[in-house]
Formats: C-alpha cells, structure tokens, sequence
C-alpha cells in the first residue's frame, strides 16, 4: 500500500466558515515561515508524490481544542487565516474529529489531538519532513513510533500514547515516526519553542 501524505483518513465533520473567536496567530505564522524556508514544511515534485507536506498547530484555551494549518497547504510560501482550521473536537480512540475554518484540518490532525490530550503543558505541536533527522534517530538517541505504525492511523496513535507513558517524551519533546517516511513531531509551550526543538536536533547532527 503507497502511503499518501495528502489523504485524510479520518472520520471528519467539517464546517466551512469563520473561527468561533478570534485567535492570534502570530506565534504560528513566525514559525512556519522558518519552517518553509527551511524546507521542513513544503512541497517538492520529487517527493511524496508530489504532495504538500508538513504542518502545525497551537492550542486554544484549556480544552482540547487546537488551530493547525490547514490540508495541502505545505506549499504555500505564506499562509493566511483561511489556510487554517479550528479543531473543535477530538475523538483520538475512534479517529473522529469535529471542525471548522474555511479550510479542512490537516491530515495528521489526530497526533496533534492525542498531544493535547496528553498534557496541558503541550500548547504547540509541530509536524515536518527532514531526510536528515529521520536518518539520525538512533544517533541522536530520539524516541521513535514503529515502522508498523502508519501516519494518521489508529496504530500512530497507541504508539505515542505508549511513548508519553514510558516516560521518553517527558525527556525529549518529540519523536521520529518509522512508519512515516521523513515524519517527525516535536512539541512545546509555543510555537516558537516547538520550532527551535527540531534546529536544535539537526545541529547535533
Ligand atoms: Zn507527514
């Protein structure tokens, strides 16, 4: 089976319309832009058939709901408010997800969701392809989701829910996924933080 970047393969409920509040989204917008350029978040003819990869999210408020760039939009250069969505529900175990925006949540919506739901301390979630660090998991001793574990899948999720329990991302604020090629996760406070993780890692490197 091809694993397609693009398909969203969860059970989502969509409206198409405006934020239910306004929301800054400065802190995302500056770290996309370094993400961009770094190519971390982008799209290449030459990679994943093509398709937009990457993606990033902020919490709202104490609930479990959360803005993330929107799907496809990993080549977009500059993203507006309508390349983002607002996640109003999660459903992780039954891969349901409820939102809104005037674009559709991206298609690893779901990890975001179960980070969230993981920790309060989790209010930023980023998402980025790099041959680099996916090629340096074990030098640089990162945790990793198994190779049997497919983006967007059921699988994914039992597997960071497994890490986060054993403790491993308590240490180190991020992951490479095996099963995802060039997929890696960090986490933090902001989007700024979530950020540095992943240039911290490729300095090491
Ligand atoms: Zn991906």
């Amino acid at each position: 089976m091809t694993e397609r970047e693009g398909v969203i393969k969860f059970d989502l409920t969509h409206r198409a319309g405006a934020f239910p509040a306004p929301f800054n989204l400065n802190g995302l917008q500056r770290a996309r832009r370094r993400l961009f350029e770094a190519g971390l978040v982008g799209q290449d003819p030459a990679r994943y058939d093509g398709l937009g990869y990457g993606n990033l999210s902020e919490r709202v408020g104490p609930g479990g709901e959360f803005v993330i760039s929107g799907t496809q939009t990993g080549g977009k250069p500059e993203l507006d408010a309508s390349d983002y969505a607002w996640v109003l529900e999660a459903d992780v175990a039954h891969n349901r997800l409820r939102s809104t925006g005037e674009t559709k949540p991206s298609s690893e919506s779901l990890t975001h969701a179960l980070l969230y739901q993981l920790s309060r301390d989790v209010v930023s979630v980023v998402h980025v392809h790099c041959p680099r660090l996916w090629g340096a998991a074990t030098r640089l001793s990162l945790p990793c989701t198994p190779a049997s574990a497919p983006y967007g899948s059921l699988a994914m999720v039992d597997a960071v829910r497994r890490l986060w329990q054993s403790g491993a991302l308590q240490q180190t604020p991020g992951f490479i996924m095996l099963g995802h090629q060039d997929g890696v996760v960090s986490f933090g406070a902001d989007p700024e933080s979530a950020t540095e993780i992943l240039f911290d890692w490729l300095e090491k490197i």
